[in-house]
């Protein structure tokens, strides 16, 4: 890991103050261009569309998820042809209430393009005790379960707080701050900030904004500009729409949409940025799925619930199952073991596999990903 001059720490809100004034304009720019009607004749995408279920999005949303994906298809498939980078740095996208079921070609085709460029899998998992955004977010940049009797981070609840993680639970960030690297977090959700409260100083960059145009706006700017070693980018569109509509429904599929959109986007911010092309690795998770027909997603019993995706994408990175790569790893079929069963990829995998991207050892205090190390080549 490279060791580039830390950036000062700036304030989330007045992160979020600049931000709404400067980007405003950006942001109200790029939701205008969404909406232009421009699209190019494509035979059959409509009656495609016809031949979907009831809750299929609206043709012209299909239409510009479709051509979000077609702009950066040269780039995802260029990748596994790259050479691997000298000194990666990661981007981790979590697209909260993303269930495997939803990222279909029809709504999710930047992702399932990921999906057959990179490695990854369908067949990832949340944590064993909840199925929740915090708890399983706050697994990610830790390493660890949920339960601090049991060596968890401690974080149970869901909701903005003052409360923090159990005493002596260090995290990803920490890692690299200690290593004299940057990290930055770019979350849709206030309850994130608990992340920094948890590891005064180890983010370099926060920016907790609800509005994904101006977050991503913000996100691509800092990726281009600054040369962090971690980025986490936190998408909440389908969790929102699972809530308001419902999972599966015509209103979650299109911010399933949405939510690929934006992934095509930044992949074409890091196409344009020769820097970034050379050396970004992606990784996408969720953090929780949610139960079709039902604005639920907290019955960590049920596979609709706890089953996820997880994949790697980036330059010298090639295509396979995260499980064929992966023999001490075990594919969970339809059940979600036990932390003492034999280990599924699950999305609390990031963090260690993150330090192990950026050549740093485990996180400190961490149990998932140490004994099994999860290998993306
Ligand atoms: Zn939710």
């Amino acid at each position: 890991m490279a060791t580039p001059p830390r950036t000062p720490l700036r304030h989330p809100v007045l992160v979020l103050a600049a931000a709404t004034l400067v980007l405003s304009v950006l942001g109200t720019a790029l939701v205008l261009s969404l909406r232009d009607g421009g699209d190019p004749a494509r035979p059959g995408a409509d009656t495609a569309a016809t031949t979907d279920s009831g809750t299929a999005p609206e043709p012209g949303v299909q239409r510009r998820v479709a051509r979000a994906a077609a702009q950066v298809a040269d780039i995802v498939a260029a990748a596994a042809e790259a050479p691997y980078p000298k000194d990666p740095r990661v981007l981790v996208i979590s697209v909260d209430g993303l269930a495997s079921y939803a990222m279909t070609e029809r709504d999710a085709p930047t992702l399932r393009s990921l999906l057959r460029g990179g490695v990854g899998t369908l067949n990832a998992r949340t944590a064993v005790e909840a199925t929740v955004t915090l708890p399983n977010h706050t697994g990610m940049v830790t390493g660890r379960p949920i339960d601090a009797e049991a060596g968890g981070h401690g974080v149970t609840w869901n909701h903005d707080s003052e409360r923090t993680v159990a005493d002596g639970v260090s995290s990803i960030f920490s890692s690299v701050a200690d290593a004299g690297g940057s990290s930055g977090l770019f979350a849709e959700k206030a309850k994130f900030e608990m992340w920094d409260r948890a590891w005064p100083g180890a983010l370099d960059q926060v920016e907790i904004d609800p509005g994904l145009a101006r977050l991503s706006d913000a996100l691509v700017e800092d990726l281009t500009h600054q040369r962090r070693d971690l980025t986490f980018f936190h998408i909440a569109a389908p969790d929102v729409a699972g809530h308001a509509e419902g999972w599966a429904s015509r209103g979650y599929r299109a911010a399933v949409g949405r939510a690929d959109a934006t992934v095509a986007r930044v992949l074409g911010a890091v196409g344009d940025d020769p820097a970034l092309r050379r050396d970004l690795l992606v990784v996408v998770t969720a953090d929780h799925g949610g139960t079709p027909g039902t604005p639920e997603h907290s019955d960590a019993e049920a596979q609709a619930d706890y089953r996820i995706p997880f994949l790697v994408w980036g330059a010298g990175i090639e295509s396979a199952d995260l499980y064929d790569l992966n023999p001490d790893y075990a594919d969970p079929g339809t059940e979600q073991p036990g932390y003492d069963d034999a280990a599924p990829v699950r999305n609390a995998d990031v963090a260690n596999l993150v330090a192990d991207l950026l050549e740093l050892p485990p996180v400190e205090g961490s149990s998932i990903g140490v004994e099994e190390t999860l290998d993306v080549r």
